[in-house]
Formats: C-alpha cells, structure tokens, sequence
C-alpha cells in the first residue's frame, strides 16, 4: 500500500504546496481530500480548518500539520485524534508579521493618523516628530511572532517590553512574565501590540478593565485573534478616546458584520486577517522535514500542545 498525504485547507493553493512538497517526498502521494482512494493509506494530513469528521475518515493517520501558526480552531474540536500536530514555523511568516507590525507602529510613532485627517480638511497641520527611544512599545506574547516583531522595533530604537507565560531574555526587550506582571506591564504601553495565541487563558484577557490600564491616548494593535480582546471594550474605549488610535486585523467575528459600530470610528484602521501567511515556498522544507524525522523516529519539531492551546 502508498502512503499518502491528504491536503484540506480552503484559503492554500494545493497546486503550490504540491510542487513543492513532491520532490521532498519521494514515495509519497500527495492529494486532495476527495482524491483520496485508500483513506488507510493516508499517514499525513496537511489542513487548514478541515470539515468536522474529517480525521475519522483515516485510521492510520500519524501526524496533522496545521497550515498555520494559529492552532486555536483545531484544538478547540472535539474530535482532534490524538497524534502529535506541528505547525508551521516559518521565518518568512515571521518577517511577514513583523512588517505588518512595525508599520503599524511606526504610522502611530509618526503621527500619520493625524496628517491623514488634516490633509482631507487641507490644513497644514504640523507636529514635531518624536524620538523612538521616546515611546514605549508592548508587545504581548513573544513567541515566533512575537519575539520577532519585538525585535525590529528594537532596530528602530523604540523602548520595547514584552509580555510571555514563562520569563524570557531578549536583548534590548524588557521582558515580563506571568499574569501577576500583567497589569504593571500594560500602563508602560504607548502603543500596545497585541500577538498572543487565543487559548481558555487569553480569551477576554484584555478586557474593559485591563484596557483601562493602558495610558490614556495609547494606540492599540491587534494581530493575534479577535477574542483576545474584549471587542465591545476596546469600541467604547476607541469612541471615547481614552484609546487613541488601533489598527485590528482580527475580529471576534470575521468578516467583521457591516454593522459593526468599529467600521463607523475614524481612528480605527481595519484589516481582514491578512497580517501573515504560510509562506510554502520557505515552509514546505520544514513540514517534508518534519515527516522524514516521523519516518526515521526522531523527535518532532515545531509540535503544539493542545492541551497548553498553543
Ligand atoms: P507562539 O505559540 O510561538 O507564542 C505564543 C506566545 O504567547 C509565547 O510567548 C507564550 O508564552 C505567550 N503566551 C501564551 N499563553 C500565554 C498566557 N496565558 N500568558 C502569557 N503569555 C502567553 O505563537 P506565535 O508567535 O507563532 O503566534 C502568535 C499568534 O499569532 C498565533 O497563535 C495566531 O493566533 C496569530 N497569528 C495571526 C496571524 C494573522 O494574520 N493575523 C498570522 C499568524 C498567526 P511562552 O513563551 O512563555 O510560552
């Protein structure tokens, strides 16, 4: 019998990740889930929010590879088997996010929102720039993502802190830990970014009280998940003006429904969930690494714990 990998993901491009993971594989059939021809074939799944009773149709199935780093969705199911499950861990999805990241911080460090207003009412509206090293700049969650983007903004000399579960070192970053750190951390932020994994820990975790410790006039970034952030809060702090400014790439609903009062406010900048991709072309030479190390017993990289959620 072949071994198979099955691919499921709605917003990936088969073709793309089968040119590449072909050659890596030898001996491998790579399909689609409706080409699949012997379900006990199939030892790897590559998915992305894969239809419910999709993993009951392959009993021999080893190892689940989320087309992602967000892992939220799929330990939230109920019918997760239990295999270990890796995620895509990739520098390019890195630097991708950190751009995202950086030019939103840097738009808020340039006063850019401001020149936008005053050039639509063609007023000459100066302000003197700020120094970076000037503002202080919070990252909350430094994983792959996160440490990455806090280290860029150290390149551009900001005053950079960042937030994470277990203590962390990271040059120039001033690291915290730990929900008891939480509160301190927040009223050292001028501009706030917001990249934690979406777990039963981190649901709501920046709710009307915690965002109420932010500096009034702080600017807000949310590229992690929606339900990070108690929405309704962040709309009546943004309205009130006690935040300033936030740029949000993630919704606790998405699409974000036309009626949301968020569409409506000027200071808010909103993008549909397009902050980082899976980047095939730099993430496929991980995952076929990933099922070679399966096949010759080593230990797996990159392998989430969904029991932790992230
Ligand atoms: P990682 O899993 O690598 O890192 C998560 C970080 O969050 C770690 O530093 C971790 O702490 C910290 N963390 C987790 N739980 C807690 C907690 N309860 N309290 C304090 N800190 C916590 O994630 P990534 O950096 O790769 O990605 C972050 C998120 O970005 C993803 O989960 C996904 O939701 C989102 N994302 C969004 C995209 C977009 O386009 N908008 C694209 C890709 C990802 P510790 O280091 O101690 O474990």
């Amino acid at each position: 019998m072949s071994t198979t990998l099955v691919f499921q993901s709605d917003f990936d491009s088969f073709e793309e990740w089968h040119a590449l993971l072909a050659p890596r594989l030898p001996g491998v059939r790579i399909c689609r889930m409706d080409e699949v021809t012997e379900p006990a074939s199939v030892r790897y799944a590559l998915t992305w929010k894969p239809p419910q009773g999709f993993f009951a149709q392959y009993p021999n199935l080893k190892l689940l590879v989320n087309l992602g780093a967000g892992v939220d969705a799929l330990v939230a199911r109920d019918d997760l088997p239990a295999i270990p499950i890796t995620r895509v861990s990739d520098p390019d999805m890195a630097r991708m996010m950190a751009s995202y990241v950086l030019f939103a911080v840097l738009r808020y460090a340039r006063d850019i929102p401001a020149f936008e207003r005053a050039q639509r009412e063609r007023r000459w509206h100066y302000l003197h720039p700020r120094l970076p090293s000037s503002i202080r700049v919070g990252v909350l969650g430094l994983g792959e993502l996160g440490a990455r983007a806090a280290q860029e903004l150290t390149r551009q000399g900001f005053d950079v802190r960042g937030w994470s579960r277990s203590a962390k070192q990271l040059p120039a970053v001033n690291c915290f830990h730990g929900l008891d750190q939480l509160d301190g951390f927040l009223g050292g932020c001028d501009i706030l970014v917001v990249m934690l994994p979406l777990t039963p820990h981190t649901q709501g975790i920046l709710d009307a009280r915690r965002l109420a410790l932010l500096p009034p006039g702080s600017c807000l970034i949310n590229v992690s998940r929606g339900a990070v952030v108690d929405q309704p809060a962040l709309t009546a702090a943004l309205a009130s003006g006690q935040i300033a400014e936030a740029t949000l790439d993630v919704f606790d609903r998405e699409p974000l429904p036309p009626e949301d009062p968020l569409w409506a406010l000027d200071n808010v900048l909103i993008t549909p969930h397009m902050a980082s991709i899976a980047i095939p072309a730099s993430a496929a030479a991980q995952i076929a690494e990933n099922i070679l190390r399966l096949e010759r017993g080593d230990p797996l990289l990159h392998v989430i714990d969904p029991a932790r959620g992230y």
